[in-house]
C-alpha cells in the first residue's frame, strides 16, 4: 500500500488548506483596486466572470464583442520566461488585433509575499551557487514535495494572488513559469471559475523541465518538443490537453527580415568581417568574458596583422560584466552591449552563437540559422538542450574557452563549410511558427467556451459554500 497521498488528495489538501487559512469574507461588491483603471487594469466596463457581489460572483457583460482580457503569468527568473510572454502578446496583437488585451504580469511579485514575491533574487543567487539550485531542483522533482511545498504557500498567498488576478479580470490566463500553475489554479477552483476562465501552460524548457509545469487541471499545455510532451503524459496529462507546437519565439524572429548586410550598417558593424555573437541569456552568466578574451586571440592574425572576425557580446542585466569587458584593449573589432531589446537583429547580423543552454536563445538562434556553441547550461532544466542542439547537428557542446575560440577560428577560415552544414541544420530545426499555432489554439479554446459575454449567471462564492 502507497504511503503517500494520492496526486487528488494532495491537490485537495492545496484547496482544504485554502479554504481554512481564511474566514468566511464580508459580501462586497470588487472594484478595481487601482480606482478607475488606467493603462495597467482591465477596464471596469470590460467586467467578465469576474465580478462579484453579495457573496455571488455575477457576470454582468452585455455585448458579444467585449474585448478579452489574456493575463499572461511570468518571472524574471532568467530572461527567457519574459521573452516568451512578450513573443505570446505580441503574436496575440499580430493575429487578433483588438480582440484581446493581453497582460504581462509577474502577479506573485506584484501580490504575495516572501518567498514567492522574491524569486528572482533567490533564483540568481542558486544559479550561481550552482550546487545549491541542482539540489533544489531535484530534491522539489518528486510530487508530493512540491505539492505540499506548493499547498503550504497557497495557503498563505491564495487569497493575495487572488486579488491580484481580479485587478486583470483575465478570460484566459496563460503560465510561461513552472510557479504559476498551482496558486492560480487553487484560486479558479475556489471561485468556481475553471470552466469560465482558460487556463493554459506554456512550457519554456525544451528537454528536462521541472515537473511542477504539468498540472492537472489546465485547459492546455503546449510543449515544445516531442521529450516534453512524453513526460507530460508520464505526470498524467491527457493527450487531448497536450500540444506540441514548439517554443514561442518572439514575431520579430520571423516576421519582416532585413538582410544580414543592411542590419550590419543599422548596427554599425564591419559588412566583411565573419561575426560571433556571445552571450549567456538574461543574466549574462557563464564562461562569457574567458571566451571573449580567447576569441580577441583567436581572432585575430598575427602572421598578417589583422582580424579574421568580429565579435559581438551581450552581457543582458551582469552589468559587472559589461563593465569588466569595456576595460579591455581589443584587436578585432568587439561590441559590447548590455541588456538588448532587439536580440533578433544581433542575430540577424551574425554567423554563429557562443551561449550557455538557454531555451530561448537556442530556439532563436535555430530561426536565424545560427551554428550554436554551447559553453555551459544550469543544472536541472537545461541539462537536455545539449543533446537536443549536438543531437540534431545544429551545434556543439564545448566547456574549454580556448577550444571554442579555436572551433570559430576555424568556421571563418577553413571550415567554413562545416558552419554552413550546420546552419542548414539549425533552421531544419527551428519553429517559427510555432508562437502563432499556440495563440490560434488557445483562440479556438476560448471560443469553444462558448459566448460567455451574453450568458448572465451567478454562482455562490465557494467562501460561503464552503469546498
Ligand atoms: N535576451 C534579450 N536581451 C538580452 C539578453 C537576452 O532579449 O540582452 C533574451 C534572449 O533573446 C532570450 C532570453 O533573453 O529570449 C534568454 O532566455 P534563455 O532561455 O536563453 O535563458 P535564461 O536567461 O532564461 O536563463
Amino acid at each position: 500500500m502507497s504511503v503517500l497521498p494520492s496526486r487528488r488528495s494532495i491537490r485537495e489538501l492545496v484547496f482544504d488548506s485554502v479554504i481554512a487559512h481564511h474566514d468566511k469574507r464580508p459580501a462586497a461588491r470588487w472594484r478595481h483596486p487601482e480606482g478607475d483603471g488606467g493603462e495597467e487594469g482591465a477596464d471596469d466596463e470590460e467586467v467578465g466572470v469576474w465580478e462579484e457581489e453579495e457573496g455571488a460572483m455575477e457576470l454582468v457583460q452585455l455585448g458579444a464583442q467585449r474585448t478579452k482580457n489574456v493575463l499572461i503569468l511570468m518571472s524574471d527568473t532568467g530572461g527567457g520566461h519574459r521573452a516568451s510572454a512578450e513573443a505570446i502578446r505580441d503574436a496575440f496583437h499580430l493575429e487578433f488585433g483588438d480582440e484581446y488585451k493581453v497582460f504581462v504580469k509577474d502577479v506573485c511579485k506584484e501580490h504575495a509575499g516572501w518567498p514567492i514575491n522574491d524569486m528572482e533574487r533567490s533564483y540568481k543567487f542558486m544559479v550561481k551557487h550552482v550546487q545549491l539550485w541542482k539540489v533544489a531542483f531535484h530534491s522539489t522533482s518528486p510530487r508530493w514535495v512540491h505539492c505540499f511545498y506548493l499547498a503550504a504557500i497557497a495557503a498563505f498567498y491564495a487569497k493575495k494572488v487572488e486579488a491580484g488576478l481580479k485587478k486583470y479580470k483575465p478570460d484566459i490566463i496563460i503560465s510561461v513559469h513552472p510557479l504559476m500553475q498551482h496558486i492560480p489554479l487553487c484560486v479558479l477552483k475556489w471561485q468556481n471559475l475553471q470552466k469560465r476562465v482558460v487556463f493554459v501552460t506554456v512550457i519554456t524548457d525544451l528537454n528536462t523541465c521541472h515537473p511542477t509545469w504539468f498540472h492537472a487541471n489546465v485547459n492546455r499545455c503546449y510543449c515544445p518538443s516531442e521529450e516534453v510532451a512524453r513526460r507530460a503524459e508520464l505526470d498524467g496529462l491527457l493527450p487531448s490537453q497536450i500540444r506540441v507546437f514548439g517554443l514561442p519565439i518572439r514575431p520579430s524572429f520571423c516576421r519582416a527580415i532585413i538582410s544580414k548586410a543592411n542590419l550590419r550598417v543599422e548596427l554599425e558593424l564591419d559588412p566583411h568581417l565573419p561575426a560571433v555573437l556571445l552571450m549567456g541569456g538574461g543574466d549574462g552568466m557563464g564562461p562569457v568574458k574567458k571566451t571573449a578574451m580567447a576569441l580577441g586571440e583567436s581572432l585575430y592574425d598575427r602572421s598578417q596583422r589583422k582580424p579574421i572576425g568580429q565579435l559581438i557580446v551581450i552581457c543582458g542585466r551582469n552589468q559587472t560584466l559589461r563593465s569588466a569587458l569595456q576595460l579591455i584593449q581589443w584587436k578585432i573589432p568587439v561590441k559590447i552591449w548590455g541588456f538588448e531589446r532587439h536580440m533578433e537583429k544581433w542575430m540577424g547580423a551574425c554567423d554563429c552563437i557562443i551561449t550557455k543552454a538557454g531555451p530561448g536563445t537556442i530556439a532563436e538562434a535555430l530561426i536565424r540559422g545560427l551554428p550554436i556553441i554551447l559553453n555551459d547550461f544550469i543544472p536541472g532544466q537545461e541539462v537536455g538542450n545539449v543533446p537536443y542542439v549536438v543531437g540534431n547537428g545544429a551545434g556543439v557542446f564545448c566547456k574549454s574557452s580556448k577550444e571554442t575560440a579555436k572551433l570559430v577560428a576555424r568556421w571563418f577560415g577553413p571550415d567554413s563549410a562545416g558552419l554552413k552544414e550546420m546552419s542548414q541544420c539549425a533552421l531544419k530545426l527551428s519553429q517559427p511558427e510555432a508562437v502563432f499555432d499556440i495563440v490560434k489554439d488557445i483562440h479556438e479554446l476560448a471560443q469553444e467556451q462558448g459566448p460567455m459575454s451574453r450568458i448572465s449567471y451567478t454562482i455562490a462564492s465557494s467562501f460561503s459554500q464552503g469546498p
